[in-house]
């Protein structure tokens, strides 16, 4: 399996979390989480068929880098817009526990210090 589904449910949780709110700027909070869902499990994509071009170079001797390079490529972009997402929004980890919003870049929240986990 490589879709690390927990991620996933998390970042859906959080998006169901954040609809209830009902106000204009969560509304708008939400659909940038929900981008960055799909921008994640194209990523996962992205590198399952790296793998796959990786185990075929091995297995049948064939020069596959090109393609490797440009699916890379396409991973750092999508890992920038992940990003660009993040700031945007300027919080993107809910607190599993009491519900602060925190940054994107804190692994623990900083109402009550548990875990942030991505
Ligand atoms: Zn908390």
């Amino acid at each position: 399996m490589s879709f690390n589904m927990d991620d996933i449910f998390s970042d859906a949780k959080r998006y169901v979390g954040i609809v209830g709110e009902k106000t204009g700027s969560a509304v708008e909070y939400s659909r940038k989480q929900v981008s960055r869902v799909q921008l994640r499990v194209q990523f996962r994509e992205k590198l399952t068929e790296l793998g796959r071009l990786c185990y075929d170079m091995h297995e049948q001797n064939i020069d596959r880098t090109g393609e490797m390079k440009k699916l890379i490529e396409e991973m750092e972009d999508i890992e920038a817009t992940i990003k660009e997402a993040e700031n945007a929004v300027g919080v993107a980890k809910v607190c599993p526990l009491c519900g602060t919003k925190n940054k994107a870049s804190n692994a623990y929240c900083s109402k009550c210090g548990e875990r942030l986990d991505r």
